[in-house]
């Protein structure tokens, strides 16, 4: 069989889903056997997204090789099969950078290098990378709006990608909104009509819309939207509100959107099984349990900043029955009102991952409390340094702090670390203090071996495991033998025993840090076992007035 190319792009406007709609395409295909991955193409100038503010652009998602990716590579994974690497994000800029690299290498041999065909060559070698190994399917997302200037190359090269794998091989999908117009009563098709002109005039005819609405859409406007976008009915799918994005693969095979693929694509296929996706909507929808999780950051604002740390509260939620509550908590207020005005009625605490020294005493105090008040603590990145510097201070008698936030600091109980052995690419990896990007950051998949008996090796049912990493500061070593000697554990290390991986805390119900980022490799149907652990712990420890 060919490969097959399915392009998502979106209309009208952002922030439609496409990120879910091209995941939940690829969940929905691998149901009926086929083996997707799923790339995106970001139309923006950064080489990655690496140096975004996360709360402006979202979360950073990191890959295991080592990759800083846009947050939508988060939805591929959580919702099918695909292990994603350097090859499922490309931007503009790394697109340019590569044409400016070859151009200065004298690869073009004198010619005139232009946006048409230099550039869009380099686009469709990009799908064609995340397309070399044994895929069915490529689903391949277009960030951005049709009529964006910036997309336009993309568009083009995809327009042109058609002619190069065959037409029986390609597919358009366009993500479209037809808003219900309250004073009028009706579902408007304008603006959806208005996006396909636009995506026609630059030489694509999309063969599947994908309608978002707030209601299901009637065959008469189905038919009126086909009618106006050179489509039949039956290529018109409603992708309406869901209660949570988990539906979205049931949804869409329940208006046979995976029937138009399959007939457009020339594809003989099984029926799609959604059995797993169907239980994690019943446990989504029918809980047994709440547990209220205080996550404590700073400017909570933008939620996408914690979008896979929120999805994992969730799964760890599906494995126990349990709804999740979060409870919003900005560090600095916490310093103002302190911890017991405001963590008073939570079952669980959590401190993710972060950057800089605002809010930070906040949160020393909040896993002070934690400890204290045994409540459930779970500690990611920076949530496990700021638990070491808690315990180094008030259980350790140091002057204890990161050296990222005091330099100066007596005790750097956390720092940076010169150097230390990636066993992914066998080097010894060396870290510049000046630089703020790239190279200084420990990125990726790093072994860990558990301490066996403890609450880590509990919850995983393993010894060695490995974990994606995002930071630049470690535990420093030299602080280990006084904090063990004081009623810390250290259950987590890396193989050659110099990275500290893992911290709990002896005599208490759950308390528990990692340096690493958990919330990356969790699924809805395959629960991350840390999350899992935690909100069990949190629903056993309940102190809330619903117990
Ligand atoms: N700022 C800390 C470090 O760089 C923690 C990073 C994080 O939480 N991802 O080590």
């Amino acid at each position: 069989m060919d490969k097959k190319f399915i392009f998502v792009t979106g209309g009208v406007l952002s922030g439609l889903g496409k990120g879910i709609a091209a995941a939940a395409i690829g969940a929905l295909l691998e149901s009926k056997g086929l083996k997707v991955t799923i790339q995106k193409l970001d139309p923006y100038l950064n080489i990655d997204p690496g140096t975004l503010s996360p709360f402006e652009h979202g979360e950073v998602y990191v890959t295991d090789d080592g990759c800083e990716t846009d947050l939508d590579l988060g939805h591929y994974e959580r919702f099918t099969h695909v292990r994603t690497c350097i090859d499922n994000n490309y931007t503009t800029g790394r697109i340019y950078n590569n044409v400016i690299t070859k151009e200065r290498r004298g690869d073009y041999l004198g010619n005139t290098v232009q946006v048409v065909p230099h550039i869009t060559d380099e686009i469709k070698e990009a799908v064609k990378s995340a397309a070399k190994q044994e895929y069915d399917a490529i689903i391949v997302e277009i960030g951005g709006t049709v009529g964006d200037i910036e997309s336009l190359p993309f568009l083009e090269a995809i327009r042109r990608f058609r002619y190069d794998v065959g037409r029986e091989n390609v597919l358009y999908i366009h993500l479209t909104l037809v808003p219900f117009i309250k004073v009028a009563g009706e579902l408007k098709s304008k603006p959806t009509q208005h996006s396909v002109k636009e995506l026609r005039e630059i030489g694509i005819q999309p063969d599947i819309l994908l309608c978002r609405s707030e209601m299901p859409l009637s065959q008469e406007v189905k038919r009126k939207i086909a009618m106006h976008c050179n489509l039949d009915e039956y290529s018109v799918i409603a992708a309406v509100d869901v209660d949570t994005v988990y539906e979205v693969p049931i949804w869409f095979r329940s208006e046979g959107l995976d029937k138009q693929i399959e007939k457009k694509l020339n594809l003989q296929l099984p029926e799609a099984n959604l059995v797993v996706w169907e239980d994690v909507v019943r446990r989504i929808k029918m809980p047994k349990e709440v547990a209220n999780i205080a996550i404590v950051g700073k400017y909570i604002g933008l939620k996408d900043a914690y979008k896979s740390l929120i999805e994992a509260l969730i799964h760890g939620g599906i494995a126990n029955d349990a709804k999740i509550n979060i409870l919003w908590v900005d560090s600095e207020e916490i310093e103002k009102k302190g911890p017991e005005n405001m963590l008073f009625e939570v079952d669980g605490i959590l401190i993710p991952g972060g950057f800089g020294n605002r809010g930070i005493e906040g949160k020393i105090m909040s896993a002070r409390y934690a400890r204290e008040k045994k409540i459930p603590y779970f500690g990611i990145c920076l949530g496990m340094q700021i638990a070491v510097i808690e315990f180094s201070r008030n259980v350790c008698a140091l002057s204890a702090n990161s050296e990222e936030f005091d330099p100066d600091a007596k005790d750097k109980v956390i720092y940076l670390m010169e150097q230390w052995y990636n066993h992914r690419t066998g080097n010894i990896e060396k870290r510049t203090k000046v630089s703020q990007i790239g190279g200084t950051m420990r990125l990726g998949a790093y072994p860990c071996i558990l301490k066996e008996g403890s609450k880590a090796h509990e919850a995983y049912g393993v010894t060695e495991l490995s974990e994606r990493h995002r930071h630049r500061y470690e535990f420093n070593n030299h602080y280990r033998d006084i904090l063990i000697s004081k009623g810390m554990s250290i259950t987590g290390l890396s193989p050659d025993g110099e990275l500290v991986e893992i911290i709990e805390i002896k005599d208490h119900p759950w308390f528990l840090g990692c340096q690493f980022h958990p919330e990356f490799k969790s699924k809805p149907i395959n629960p991350h076992p840390l999350f899992k652990a935690f909100i069990s712990a949190s629903i056993r420890e309940r102190r809330s007035l619903f117990k």
